[in-house]
């Protein structure tokens, strides 16, 4: 069974909204992207399961440096991009860690 996507996520103490819309995410030629003004993250449900997996945790590496609001924290893409891949293949590839990190048994 598919994963589902969740409509809302906890982000720093702030509610964001996931949204599924393909024709947006085409135009904005991603698979994804957010908005910390509306707090949206917008996913594509037509691209391959990891990559919207993929995506919506780019999207959230993103949301969260935007909640921190540290100045200095802005991450360049490349810096996003390198962060959110590393850590989705970390916690993709090793649920034992992955269920010792958040409490899973
Ligand atoms: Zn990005």
């Amino acid at each position: 069974m598919q994963p589902k996507i969740p409509g809302t996520i906890q982000i720093q103490g702030m509610q964001w909204t996931i949204m599924i819309d393909n024709v947006q995410c085409a135009l904005e030629g991603a698979g994804a992207f957010m908005s910390s003004r509306d707090c949206t993250i917008t996913l594509a449900d037509t691209l391959p399961l990891d990559r919207q997996r993929k995506s919506f945790l780019h999207e959230l590496v993103h949301a969260t440096c935007d909640e921190i609001l540290v100045e200095d924290l802005e991450l360049r893409e490349v810096q996003v991009y390198a962060l959110s891949t590393a850590l989705f293949q970390v916690l993709n590839d090793n649920p034992e860690a992955r269920g010792f990190i958040f409490g899973e048994t």
